[in-house]
């Protein structure tokens, strides 16, 4: 039977060259084990633009209509009887993620990201209400209390906002491949997930080389915790570190060169992608084969890994630099992320959407 449910407002897109315009969609009642939660700001994500468009059409086509957004902060309003984690008032998070099956071995081992049960936070089957999940463009949204997080009391909830996805996309990879002191550490990609991943790096200890095409973002790249920032677009800056890093994360949106940056990977060095462009990547046996080279992907990362970040950030005082917005210019927004134009994520401000 499905729970009751209740009006929504939210932004949405009806196909995939239509703009996001407001809409009203059904959220469920709290069931025992879920949280009802106010949505204040939801950061404006690549991915969203990508799936709006469906330009992983080949690998996750797009469900209309679509309601974008995983970045979302908000307020608890109501929550179900058996939810022991959080009460009304509490200041919460989700991010990429609303379910999963909770028994398979990479659920017991906290990579509910792996699930072959996962759900997304929108344009995955609702086993709730049929149809597709919806995602933080909206008022509220109701979430199981295990896909919600605690957010950092010290934290600007604007700011916040971004880590849920761009925060825990940089952040897991790091760990994985054990980034810290001593590494020289690559970041292509100053947008929403670049600027987080400097952020860390410079945390975490590492020596941390930004890879840009945009000469105005230096500045604020060295800011972030860069210690050198080097113009792609230059060769003779690229050639100058041929084969000398630890680590790179690649966080490029649009189709790219990567060889020119496994070209700088040192022995047994690591190039992550978490960048997700539609086109396929060619890359020469001969430049992994010569130094051991490695080259993976990476997918945000599992709830308690999620929380982890969020606590590391409340402790170091990390958040991103956003610009709000209110819902009205979403639009535009797009644009102006196909433009590298963004300093450097857009977070929307939700009450923008009482007026609609
Ligand atoms: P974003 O804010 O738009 O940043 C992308 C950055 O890439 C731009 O600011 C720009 O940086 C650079 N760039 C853009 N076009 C380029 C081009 N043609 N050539 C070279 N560089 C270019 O995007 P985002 O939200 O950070 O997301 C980045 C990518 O990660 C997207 O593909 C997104 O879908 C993906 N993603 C993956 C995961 C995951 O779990 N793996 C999670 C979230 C997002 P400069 O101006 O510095 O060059
Ligand atoms: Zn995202």
């Amino acid at each position: 039977m499905h729970p009751t449910t209740y009006k929504a407002k939210a932004y949405s897109a009806i196909s995939e060259t239509s703009p996001l315009a407001s809409t009203k969609i059904n959220r469920r009642e709290p069931t025992d084990r879920d949280v009802q939660i106010e949505i204040l700001f939801c950061g404006i994500c690549h991915s969203d633009l990508h799936s709006v468009r469906n330009e992983w059409s080949e690998f996750m086509p797009t469900n209309y209509p679509i309601v974008p957004g995983h970045e979302i902060v908000g307020r608890v309003t109501k929550v179900g009887s058996a939810v022991t984690k959080y009460k009304a008032g509490d200041l919460v998070a989700v991010g990429c993620m609303v379910d999963s099956d909770r028994t398979c071995p990479h659920c017991k081992a906290g990579l509910e990201q792996f699930c072959p049960n996962m759900v997304l936070t929108f344009n995955s089957p609702d086993k709730h209400l049929g149809g597709v999940t919806y995602g933080g463009y909206s008022e509220s949204i109701v979430v199981d209390e295990h896909f919600v997080l605690r957010l950092p009391s010290n934290l600007n909830p604007a700011g916040a906002a971004p880590l849920l996805c761009a925060g825990i996309t940089t952040y897991s990879p790091m760990h994985h491949w054990g980034v810290g002191k001593g590494q020289k550490v690559g970041v292509v990609g100053l947008g929403g997930l670049g600027h987080m991943a400097v952020k860390f790096a410079h945390a975490l200890g590492a020596h941390v080389i930004v890879f840009s095409t945009s000469p105005n973002k230096k500045e604020d790249a060295l800011r972030f915790g860069a210690d050198e920032v080097v113009l792609s677009r230059n060769a003779d800056e690229m050639q100058k570190h041929g084969g000398s890093f630890d680590f790179i994360l690649d966080a490029v949106s649009a189709d790219h060169d990567i060889n020119a940056y496994i070209n700088l990977l040192g022995v047994d060095g690591n190039l992550t992608l978490v960048g997700a462009p539609a086109e396929p990547l060619r890359v020469p046996a001969f430049g992994l084969i010569p130094r051991r080279r490695s080259l993976s992907g990476s997918m945000i990362g599992g709830i308690a890994e999620t929380q982890e970040m969020l606590d590391f950030c409340g402790k170091h005082n990390i958040s991103a630099d956003v610009e709000v917005i209110p819902i009205q210019k979403v639009n535009e927004a797009y644009e102006r992320l196909l433009k590298s134009d963004v300093k450097y994520r857009f977070s929307i401000d939700m009450a923008s959407l009482k007026s609609e």
